[in-house]
């Protein structure tokens, strides 16, 4: 359950990684370096998203927003008020946002 433990080790993982492309191949590492970082930061966060029971059905735009500012939507099929994707009501990706 500690994931911000096992995170700061992939994080650690991820820097000696792109340390190793920038020794290796100079300045051209870091775009192997930085496509890696990136990957894994998003396959955690996908993977938290997950155990919090907001992955799935969400993905794309809708639940990148959601996640970075903690945007409200409602529902427009039953007008239920939520963060992420899809409403967890009744399941709908019909959604306006509400600020
Ligand atoms: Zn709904």
């Amino acid at each position: 359950m500690n994931w911000i433990g096992q995170q700061m080790a992939w994080i650690m993982v991820s820097l000696a990684i792109s340390l190793l492309f920038t020794m290796w191949l100079g300045l051209w590492g870091l775009i192997p370096a930085i496509a890696i970082f990136i990957g894994i930061s998003y396959y955690m966060r996908r993977r938290m998203m997950a155990r919090m029971g907001m992955g799935g059905g969400g993905g794309g735009f809708g639940s990148m927003l959601g996640a970075g500012g903690g945007i409200n939507y409602i529902c427009i099929a039953c007008g239920h008020r939520f963060k992420g994707g899809a409403c967890p009501r009744c399941g709908s990706k019909m959604r306006r946002a509400d600020f």
